[in-house]
């Protein structure tokens, strides 16, 4: 099934457009619409290149997100520092308990907040 409005009054047997349906807009669109790669049976990629440019901003949004987030929280450059404060944050609180961990993000160290559950 092929229909494109602005060439629905022309007839197709000249030029034969070829078409692909994006797998994420579910929209036909010629092939120039979609970006090549090898690695796919078809040659194409899935997606095309409105929605991929879309996925990548998203994509994009979210990491800037995931930044964010980690400057909100202290991050330290060793884990021994990391480990120190926490230390003498639990001394002054013994309800919670600071876990250390390497953060994959910023590459920095941050301590996460663990509630101690059952222990009164
Ligand atoms: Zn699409
Ligand atoms: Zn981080």
């Amino acid at each position: 099934m092929i229909q494109i409005k602005e060439k629905s009054n022309m007839k197709w047997t000249t030029d034969k457009v070829a078409t692909r349906q994006c797998t994420r807009c579910n929209k036909i669109k010629p092939l120039s619409s979609f970006d090549s790669d090898e690695t796919k049976r078809s040659g194409f990629v899935g997606r095309c290149r409105k929605c991929d440019h879309e996925q990548r901003e998203y994509t994009e949004k979210r990491n800037t997100h995931r930044q964010s987030d980690c400057l909100k929280k202290k991050g330290y450059h060793t884990r021994e520092e990391a480990v120190t404060v926490a230390a003498k944050a639990i001394t002054r609180s013994n309800s919670t308990l600071l876990r250390v961990y390497h953060c994959p993000h910023c590459g920095s160290w941050h301590l996460t907040k663990q509630q101690m559950i059952g222990h009164r």
